[in-house]
């Protein structure tokens, strides 16, 4: 069966000579990490006009060790405990441990705060591979990555990054915190207040929704510091799980992603250092606005892995196991058309997200393409997860394997980090901008 997933997975990039004389081959560590590299690290905008275009799906060697890597791990180290998980509807503290160890809480942290050095497109294909196996796991990354670390990577002080990017990378799970009980599409019309105090500031309100928080010692906490500038008083903080008057309120039981902690959490006067400010005051909104924007692109990741996921799990089923009228189910060409259908949506899916993560690299504008990428890839998610459990009869709405649960899962892809219909105002926003006169 890894044959299906070999032909939708990108090969190696064959780079002109002077891009490849950037790339560094990645190393096995010798701390048994599977990942770890360095790469040159693309903060401008790359004139990419003297390189030869190469297929979307191609990836470099680097991308493609961490495909390779993190399919291997999550077949024999996640797969296992996947049901377990979802029954419990608690994240095995263990596998948190393991995929420290693995390198894939710093993926774009630099190896000098111990990182894995790596770019954004090898965090996408990481979240996109662990999906595939597990949509809880891939989501616990992501937030941590593509929010939470990149927040401090770019907006930390120097102080806060050497304090928290080392533990970020090897040992702290860390959650982002926007959404409050009544602001979440409308998320800067928030309610928690910060103050000025004479060391710092404090911070009270209460945030609902939170990945991760059961599991974090780290927050990421949007407030607002004056509320009489609106949504330009929102400024973003660092909060420590350990500092007075934080709590957690509650933690959700979901229809899916169930593994994946989801809590309401309580500020009541909690003081933080003026260090712990990100950024600067006051544009906690456009900071929360890039960052998910980038985001976005993790969420297209992890519901593209789910949708291959879920493909790849009946195709096995109706190919090789089921028979029915003297034949494989998967013979009849009522259920082939259909298993080519989902396997092509799944394939522009990708093309999508690869798309934007590549644009996102280069510095191009990407927020259309991340918008598009999230809502196609949410649906697609949607639909063959759905069509998996039908192509699989009765052993698909069973709870064994993963096909029901695959499906559970997909529904969260058109709710966080902005739902279908946000999604597709961004676009019809961009769109108009391009076709008005
Ligand atoms: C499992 C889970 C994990 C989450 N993790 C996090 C996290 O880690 N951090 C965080 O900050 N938040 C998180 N969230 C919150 C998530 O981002 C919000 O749920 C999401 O933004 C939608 O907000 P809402 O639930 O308030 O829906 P609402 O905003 O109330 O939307 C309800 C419906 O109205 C529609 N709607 C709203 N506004 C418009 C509009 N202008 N035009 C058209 N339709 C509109 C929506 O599309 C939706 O269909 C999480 C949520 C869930 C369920």
């Amino acid at each position: 069966m890894a044959s299906f997933a070999r032909s939708l997975r990108p090969l190696v990039r064959t780079l002109p000579p002077r891009t490849q004389r950037r790339v560094a081959i990645p190393r096995i560590c010798h701390n048994s990490r599977l990942l770890s590299c360095t790469v040159f690290r693309r903060q401008e905008v790359i004139d990419l006009t003297s390189l030869a275009p190469t297929p979307i799906s191609h990836f470099s060697e680097t991308e493609h060790m961490m495909a390779d890597s993190v399919s291997k791990f999550s077949q024999e180290v996640i797969l296992p405990k996947v049901r377990e998980m979802d029954e419990a509807e608690a994240m095995d503290p263990g596998l948190v441990d393991q995929l420290f160890e693995q390198g894939l809480m710093g993926i774009e942290i630099p190896e000098e705060y111990g990182g894995a050095g790596m770019n954004f497109t090898a965090a996408i294909v990481g979240i996109e591979e662990l999906a595939r196996v597990d949509p809880s796991v891939s989501v616990l990354v992501d937030v941590h990555n593509t929010l939470v670390n990149t927040m401090i990577l770019k907006y930390g002080t120097v102080e806060s990054r050497e304090k928290w990017l080392p533990k970020l990378a090897t040992e702290t799970v860390g959650s982002f915190c926007l959404s409050e009980p009544s602001s979440g599409s409308d998320a800067f019309a928030l309610r928690t207040k910060a103050e000025k105090t004479a060391d710092g500031y404090r911070i009270n309100g209460s945030k609902m929704w939170i990945t991760n928080a059961m599991e974090a010692g780290l927050f990421i906490v949007f407030a607002n510091l004056d509320p009489s500038k609106g949504y330009r008083g929102i400024s973003a903080f660092i909060v420590d799980k350990d500092t007075k008057g934080f709590s957690i309120a509650k933690k959700e039981q979901k229809l899916g992603i169930r593994a994946s902690s989801t809590c309401v959490l309580n500020f009541d006067d909690v003081e933080i250092p003026r260090g712990n400010l990100l950024g600067e005051e006051g544009q906690g909104y456009k900071y929360a606005i890039g960052i998910l924007n980038e985001g976005r692109i993790g969420i297209a990741a992890q519901m593209t892995g789910l949708a291959l996921g879920a493909w790849e799990n009946a195709a096995r089923y109706v190919w090789n196991d089921r028979q029915q009228f003297g034949q494989l189910v998967g013979t009849f060409q009522g259920m082939q058309h259909q298993i080519a259908q989902a396997y092509t949506e799944i394939t522009a899916a990708r093309a999508l997200v690869y798309n934007a993560a590549r644009k996102k690299e280069a510095g191009q504008d990407f927020v259309m393409d991340a918008a598009m990428a999230k809502l196609y890839a949410s649906q697609v998610a949607g639909r063959v997860s759905g069509s998996a459990i039908e192509w699989m009869g009765g052993m698909g709405f069973v709870r064994e394997g993963i096909a029901e649960k695959m499906f559970r899962d997909s529904k969260i892809g058109a709710i966080y980090e902005g739902t279908s219909n946000i999604q597709l105002q961004t676009i019809a926003k961009l769109l108009q901008k391009q076709y008005t006169a």
